[in-house]
């Protein structure tokens, strides 16, 4: 039934209205767009996101919606460097009133069963978190699921620090920062200690780093099926 939801929901294209860029930390934007009416998504999810306004090579491409449902806003944020691509260049010209379009969202990286979870960021690949996280605490769903955020960056700043400190202040997830990959498994492997196959594991971050953990997850008798991916291309 979701298969079919997303299929629809990639072939229909929104005009979104871009309405202001937050700088979160050196070099790390987030982009705020106003939020069609008939748009939902489950916090977690991407969307097709294509730059309309200039021609650019590969003017589509994936985002993570960072914001929650219940926020009301479709934001995405990612890093830009000193020489970004056509498309992130784009992105920094935007000013308030102009169009984006972006289809879905997508995807399957959402919470799904009510049990324990182990949340893993690899630098951006924070940005699912943040929303699952927040539409949690919007909802009041306070440490009914035990949920560990691991949060990994060693090539660019934290993000969202306040935010993940005021919603492990109240309890909707334990968050660790660690800032090594010994650090990262000594972690996981503890939540693996504890939990097996009675736990779900979620990865999200560049591509290569998603990859070793999941093999390494596998090699400890972790079933295909506890674990959820999302890998980002370009990091
Ligand atoms: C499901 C999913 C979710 C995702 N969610 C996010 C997200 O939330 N946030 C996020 O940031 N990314 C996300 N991504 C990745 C995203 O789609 C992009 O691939 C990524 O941000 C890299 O974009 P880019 O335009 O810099 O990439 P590319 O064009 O592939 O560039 C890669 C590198 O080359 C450099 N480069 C490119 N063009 C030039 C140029 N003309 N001159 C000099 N250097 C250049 C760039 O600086 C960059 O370092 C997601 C991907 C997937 C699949």
């Amino acid at each position: 039934m979701s298969f079919f939801k997303d299929m629809i929901s990639v072939f229909k294209k929104r005009e979104l209205t871009f309405l202001e860029r937050r700088e979160e930390s050196e070099g790390v934007h987030s982009f705020l767009f106003e939020k069609p009416q008939d748009v939902t998504w489950r916090a977690g999810q991407h969307g097709l996101f294509t730059i309309t306004h200039k021609k650019v090579r590969n003017s589509t491409k994936p985002f993570t919606l960072s914001s929650a449902p219940a926020e009301n806003i479709v934001q995405i944020t990612t890093l830009i460097k000193d020489e970004p691509s056509e498309f992130k260049q784009a992105l920094l010209e935007l000013k308030h009133g102009m169009n984006i379009k972006m289809s879905g969202p997508v995807g399957s990286f959402h919470l799904k069963e009510n049990r324990p979870a182990i949340l893993i960021a690899g630098g951006i690949g924070i940005t699912p978190y943040r929303s699952i996280l927040k539409q949690l605490k919007a909802e009041g769903r306070y440490n009914e699921k035990q949920l560990n955020l691991l949060y990994m960056s060693n090539k660019m700043p934290y993000i969202f620090k306040e935010e993940l400190g005021e919603m492990a202040e109240n309890h909707v997830m334990n968050v660790k920062y660690v800032d090594s990959r010994d650090h990262l498994h000594e972690y996981i492997d503890k939540f693996i200690t504890l939990y097996q196959n009675n736990g779900d594991y979620f990865v999200a971050g560049p591509k290569s780093m998603v990859d070793s953990i999941s093999v390494d997850l596998r090699s400890k008798n972790i079933s295909k099926r506890n674990i959820t991916k999302d890998g980002f291309f370009g990091y």
